[in-house]
């Protein structure tokens, strides 16, 4: 069932988004959609593949197998099914964006992150830009996360679903009215809110690490309000690499394992 619902509701919410963008830009594109989204939803399918063939059910069995033997905290407590469910969503999202800055400052672990930020535009599809290590990792981590705490196995469903959702939501190029942003950013992670994360301005790339609830950047002050360009114009991606032509499918599997001078580059 797991396996039926998740991919169902993110193809679901992605035509959504996708139309949305089609609809009401937030952007003009200048990369040709064609050679960017075959790289991306390339990466996807590559990813979604790896995953089902290895450890893609590893974070709903490790909390069904948690819960069976009473292991990680909120299992030890004995919660209420609402209070173990809330406490869950919180945690893991908490757990996310603590990966995300990791993935920032490690800089063997920014080897891998940086694939998603050489993306040079901001769209649906850049949500699911990732390098297939990095993919493995975070299931690892989530894992750990989820037997540690003692996450219960249908808030790690919905928390998947959430992400993912999320996500595609936060990475769109669409145009959401300025009054309503700035209301929905005080809530949850807007695209305006994530596409400074995606600036190509190394200190906005350090801020905004959030996924879903906007509140643990403002919390970590690691928010960034305004980008220092407009966001219709900003540079999106990483200078290094805006400097060179789009790079192919090939090429950002072989990137992380290349010489680098710098974190950012
Ligand atoms: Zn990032």
């Amino acid at each position: 069932m797991e396996n039926l619902i998740r991919p169902s509701v993110a193809v679901a919410i992605f035509v959504i988004m996708v139309t949305w963008e089609y609809l009401s830009p937030r952007r003009i594109q200048h990369i040709e959609r064609k050679q960017r989204w075959l790289v991306n939803l390339g990466l996807a399918l590559a990813n979604l593949a790896l995953m089902r063939l290895t450890i893609g059910s590893l974070a709903y069995m490790s909390a069904v197998w948690a819960a069976e033997n009473g292991l990680g905290l909120l299992n030890i407590w004995a919660l209420t099914n609402a209070v173990s469910i809330v406490a869950t969503l919180l945690i893991l999202d908490f757990a996310i964006y603590a990966q995300h800055i990791m993935m920032h400052k490690s800089s063997l672990l920014w080897r891998l992150h940086k694939i998603h930020h050489t993306d040079m535009e901001f769209d649906a599809t850049t949500a699911v830009r990732f390098h297939p290590l990095e993919i493995v990792i975070s299931m690892l981590y989530k894992t750990f996360c989820i037997v540690l705490i003692g996450a219960d196995p249908v808030a790690v469903i919905v928390f998947e679903i959430i992400l993912n959702g999320a996500a595609t939501f936060n990475h769109s190029n669409i145009n959401i009215p300025e009054i309503i942003n700035k209301k929905l950013c005080w809530l949850i992670v807007t695209p305006d809110m994530h596409r400074i994360h995606h600036s190509a301005e190394p200190d906005e790339t350090d801020s905004n690490y959030g996924f879903s609830i906007s509140c643990w950047d403002r919390l970590c002050r690691t928010y960034k309000a305004k980008s220092r360009h407009p966001q219709t114009t900003l540079a999106i991606g990483l200078k290094a690499y805006r400097r060179q032509a789009e790079l192919g499918f090939m090429a950002l599997l072989r990137l992380p394992f290349k010489s680098q001078n710098s974190r950012n580059h």
